[in-house]
């Protein structure tokens, strides 16, 4: 396979961008990344005209993929042709919180963003000064964007920084816990209960392997907040509108969040973040509260059309029964191939969730620190490579998810089982 010019332009973007990428993730493969030219349905061409089935798909928000509809295309273009943004409120912001407050029963009111990072901030700021509390707990291994007060590593009231250039102060306000462990979520409350602002969690890990909540999780999680007055945030930016259909993963559990941060799905392939939930709690944002919160890009009228126009499609097509049935083909496949041929390792996922996670004892894994464990070294140097050779693109490590999308097919559904099969 020919790949050159990826070489090429990996090398001119070694000189101008950090790493070579504006994402630190899309350099892991090593030694270089492939750069896209375009994509086609299922399947993604490079820039040297090899085709790969991707199972990347924008690291979560396509849920079309990349065989856009007629009328989220023609949506984009309009809105695009009359201007792309004003600064000025539109009536497509309106209809698209709407559609999300129609859908999700805990979102009575919503605010826009661009990014999962921002809904992430915001919404933590939002708890904090709904609250008059400090402190926030989240998940170890839990991934909430690139924001100051989730970038921790480390458990319980150790937690520091996980990044230069965050100063200690932010991590002492962060309380970590694993994930699907009722005790530890119970101790922390016992110990801090009256200084917690908000518990932010995934509903499922999907940023670190992919790790299912163990029956009774969240309702355990639910019951603390309300017992010490802390607000539950669900951090639905990989979840929503992937997983459970439009009710997302909060409809899929029967858990009611107080707040919910969404991203990915909801924009249509364009930059967005949002934060829904009560009425009485979003008021707390500006203008009709004091918490501040602006953004000069916020409920851009382009991506706004993109996302309700996505979302739209998804509500009158069988979207969701056809991702959802080719992820179920593909895990059962994936089973069968790890079963035969690696049966120490573990297929996780759900809905339109997949991965193949390296574990060393068959073991499904409970929290991120049981898929820390796993063979990465033979998974990045061998694996993914040789399904990169075969023409099957995976995402580019370890712990990212891999989303199926309506634009594949049983096609690519039984190639990529093959390619499992062969590189396994
Ligand atoms: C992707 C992701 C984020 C961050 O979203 P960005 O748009 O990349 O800033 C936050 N939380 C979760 C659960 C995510 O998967």
């Amino acid at each position: 396979m020919n790949r050159d010019t990826s070489r090429d332009l990996y090398d001119r973007a070694l000189g101008v961008l950090p790493g070579g990428v504006n994402s630190s993730v899309r350099a892991a493969p090593q030694p270089y990344p492939t750069f896209v030219r375009k994509g086609d349905a299922g399947r993604v061409v490079d820039a040297d005209g090899n085709k790969y089935v991707d199972w990347v798909m924008g690291l979560g928000p396509l849920l079309l993929g990349h065989d856009v509809p007629e009328s989220v295309q023609s949506a984009i273009q309009r809105r695009a042709s009359e201007g792309p943004m004003y600064g000025m409120p539109t009536e497509v912001e309106v209809e698209h919180a709407e559609f999300i407050a129609r859908h999700v029963p805990s979102v009575e009111m919503v605010r826009f963003v661009n990014s999962g990072t921002e809904a992430t901030v915001s919404a933590v700021r939002l708890a904090r000064g709904y609250t008059g509390r400090d402190k926030i707990v989240v998940m170890e291994s839990g991934y909430h964007g690139a924001q100051e007060s989730t970038l921790v590593e480390g458990g319980g009231e150790g937690a520091t920084p996980s990044s230069p250039g965050i100063p200690e102060s932010f991590a002492e306000h962060t309380l970590t816990v694993p994930f699907n462990d009722e005790e530890a979520a119970s101790e922390v409350f016992a110990e801090h209960g009256d200084d917690i602002a908000a518990v932010l969690v995934e509903p499922i890990l999907a940023n670190k392997g992919i790790v299912e909540p163990e029956a009774g999780y969240h309702e355990t999680l639910r019951d603390l907040t309300e017992d010490h007055g802390a607000l539950l945030v669900f951090d639905e930016v990989i979840t929503g509108f992937r997983v459970g259909g439009l009710s997302c993963a909060q409809g899929e559990y029967g858990i009611t969040p107080d707040l919910t941060t969404f991203g990915k799905v909801i924009g249509g392939g364009f930059p967005i973040g949002a934060i829904g939930g009560r009425t009485e709690i979003m008021e707390e944002f500006t203008p009709s509260g004091d918490v501040f919160q602006a953004g000069t890009f916020s409920g851009h009228p382009v991506t706004m059309a993109a996302g309700l126009e996505t979302l739209t499609y998804a509500a009158e097509n069988d979207v969701y029964e056809h991702v959802n049935s080719l992820g179920e083909r593909l895990r059962d496949g994936l089973r069968d191939v790890v079963a035969e041929r690696a049966p120490a390792y573990s297929v996780v996922g759900t809905d339109s969730l997949f991965k193949v996670v390296f574990t060393r004892d068959g073991e499904a894994p409970r929290n991120g620190a049981d898929v820390g464990r796993a063979n990465v070294q033979r998974w990045n140097r061998v694996f993914r490579p040789e399904m990169r050779e075969a023409g099957i693109m995976l995402s580019q490590n370890q712990f990212e998810s891999q989303f199926v999308s309506a634009s594949h097919t049983e096609t690519d559904v039984e190639e990529t089982i093959e390619a499992y099969r062969d590189a396994l």
